[in-house]
């Protein structure tokens, strides 16, 4: 049903000289370059829709320039085909160089408002309308209220562009979710999970993955125990359609729209799934504004990128999975052009592979980096995947609701059972205040700075690690880092680590003066910087190993031990134990060691710790031990 492309108006003039002798790679490159910079040159954007060709045997040099240059369907964005007809979506502004590369490509269709094949589908379904096919952005908006109108206490609708740090998009629209959790309305500390579709307009299809699985959690929470325990455990955010502003732009003028609404002066459109920071631009996007994978002017330039990016650093979910079309394919979390370690790539692999098993999904590289799922691993540990779904973007819909049942269980099993090795929280010392703090871990696995991050809210976090065994270490402004030895032997079986820094600041100290000798005197003194007048103890004791646990790996390191107790309760050979710092932070304490031989050589320890109410436990600092052993 194609019309020839030699009917249509065109550049007759670069067709001529294209058709002449069909010329090299290399050369084909350059009127590409210079046709592109006419086009920046005019100043114009040509405001028709989408054409649609098919070119049934592409020269290789055809196959190169076009993959590289064109929005090409089923081979988007890296994904190229050898062999085999290539369709081609050309834009206005790109027709001429188009019809320069590929003069025998026939025509299949215009672009038009996807309503109005709706419509069509619809009249020709017969009388009785079986549904309302795929969703606007309000029938989207309309879907999340029915389900917090049945669910009022699990659900709620949350514009996230509304929340602090989020934006509205260049058309002014907001972004929306559903919350789903019990005590929805409550910010509870419990671990989130995050869902997110259509980053790209076009991909009609892939927002229903996120409403059916928010229809089936919210419709199963009565009566499936695995789904009730999500809920009731975690804070599950679900968020439909990334790209307002361009599904519009689908609705009402053009079905093959896929990028947001930038007006970029020549063009419109950024790729939502280019313009995450993480590796912004390394591969797979282009610079080119009117390009289908066009990056932006900056790394995470695009309202979309903003919000959800903010989404994601205040949740800091566990899990993100982004659903796109198509393919039926489960994406690894790196760009190719990133460089994974041997482990990581094989523990990315491991969940790739048991979110796409359920789906009877194929797995591979994704097709760029500056794509949302990378960007969520690498900025804050979520553990994040993109998922390819159907074969095409807009198919009938009831290919798309099978789809759906096919993704489901692949869901289904990465919210009931993924769960990173170690989950706690991270606070200061400094009373309960939460602290947003960096996680990373040795042996290093990383090359391009990739870091686990606690919350703000309250400090939860939720590390992935490998197998095997690992040194944790939590950093945050102010405070001084602590590291932790983790063996993790099992995967999704979390292990509960707290984790208490101390804030930065000179350190107690304890200095003594004396020998030893027995039938003499040892002079403490405890210096505790900045806390004149608080109170202190010295403590005394046998050992400093456990020490004395304080929660949150805060350890005194001195043991709770039979001396310990005479130290806190009087005694007449050390103290006085509780005193009050002076004007100078200090106090001093007294040992008086015994005149008895048998007391040489036995070991003990003093130590000084401050008292402070405003500090976790009530205990601000305290100093290194000092060992005592009596000579003779
Ligand atoms: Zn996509």
């Amino acid at each position: 049903m194609g019309l020839p492309l030699a009917a249509r108006p065109g550049n007759n003039a670069v067709r001529r000289l294209v058709r002449k002798n069909l010329p090299p790679v290399l050369f084909m490159h350059r009127i590409l370059v210079a046709l592109s910079l006419a086009a920046v040159a005019t100043g114009q954007i040509d405001p028709g829709t989408s054409w649609h060709f098919k070119l049934e045997q592409p020269t290789p040099g055809q196959r190169l320039l076009l993959q590289q240059h064109f929005d090409v369907l089923g081979a988007c964005c890296g994904q190229n085909r050898a062999t085999g007809p290539l369709e081609v979506f050309v834009w206005p502004e790109e027709l001429a160089l188009f019809t320069a590369i590929a003069p025998k490509a026939t025509f299949v269709a215009r672009g038009r408002p996807f309503a109005e094949i709706r419509a069509e589908r619809q009249a020709a379904s017969g009388a009785l309308l079986p549904d309302i096919n795929y969703y606007t952005v309000a029938e989207v908006e309309a879907a999340m209220d029915a389900l917090v109108a049945a669910h009022p206490t699990l659900a709620q609708k949350v514009d996230i562009s509304a929340l602090p740090g989020g934006v509205a998009t260049h058309q002014g629209r907001h972004l929306l979710a559903l919350k789903v959790s019990d005590h929805v309305a409550s910010d509870e500390d419990e671990p989130a999970i995050l869902l997110a579709a259509q980053h790209h307009a076009r991909e009609l299809n892939s927002p229903h993955m996120v409403i059916g699985a928010m229809q089936r959690i919210l419709a199963g929470y009565a009566t499936d125990p695995q789904l009730q325990a999500v809920v009731d455990g975690h804070e599950l955010w679900f968020v439909p359609t990334v790209n307002p502003d361009g599904t519009e732009h689908v609705w009402n003028v053009d079905q093959n729209w896929r990028k947001n609404r930038r007006n970029n002066g020549t063009s419109f459109g950024v790729d939502n799934n280019r313009n995450y920071p993480f590796l912004w631009g390394m591969c797979g996007a282009s610079t080119t504004s009117s390009s289908e994978t066009y990056r932006g002017p900056s790394a995470g330039s695009e309202p979309e990128t903003v919000t959800m990016r903010n989404l994601v650093a205040l949740l800091r979910p566990e899990i993100y999975l982004d659903f796109h079309s198509s393919g039926r394919e489960v994406l690894r979390m790196w760009a190719p052009c990133a460089n994974v370690s041997t482990a990581m790539a094989a523990f990315q692999q491991r969940y790739a592979d048991d979110l796409r098993t359920p789906m009877t999904y194929g797995t591979r590289d994704p097709s760029a980096s500056g794509e949302s799922p990378e960007d969520h691993y690498a900025s804050g540990g979520t553990l994040s995947f993109l998922t390819e779904i159907s074969t095409s973007f807009q198919p009938v819909w009831s290919e798309t609701v099978t789809e759906e049942a096919r993704v489901w269980p692949g869901i289904r099993r990465a919210l009931t059972t993924w769960r990173p090795a170690l989950r706690g929280h991270v606070r200061s010392s400094l009373g309960p205040t939460p602290l947003v703090s960096t996680i990373t871990f040795t042996p290093m696995q990383f090359n391009h700075g990739e870091v686990t991050r606690s919350r703000a809210r309250d400090g939860r976090y939720g590390l992935w690690l490998p197998l095997g065994n690992w040194t944790v270490t939590f950093a945050a402004t102010g405070h001084v880092s602590r590291s932790v030895p983790v063996t993790v032997s099992s995967f999704d079986q979390p292990l509960t680590l707290d984790v208490e820094l101390e804030p930065t600041g000179p350190a107690a100290t304890l200095a003594r003066a004396g020998t030893g000798q027995i039938g003499t005197t040892v002079t403490f003194t405890y210096t505790s910087p900045g806390s004149a007048g608080a109170a202190c103890l010295f403590g005394w004791s046998l050992g400093t190993s456990p020490g004395i646990d304080l929660g949150g790996l805060r350890v005194v390191p001195l043991n709770n031990d039979f001396l310990m107790e005479a130290a806190i309760s009087g005694n007449p050979i050390f103290g006085p134990s509780w005193q009050t710092l002076d004007g100078s932070a200090q106090a001093q304490a007294i040992l008086a060691i015994p005149n008895a031989p048998q007391f040489v050589g036995i070991t003990t320890y003093v130590g000084g710790i401050t008292w402070d109410p405003a500090w976790s436990r009530g205990i601000k600092t305290w100093s290194a031990p000092v060992a005592v052993t009596p000579i003779p």
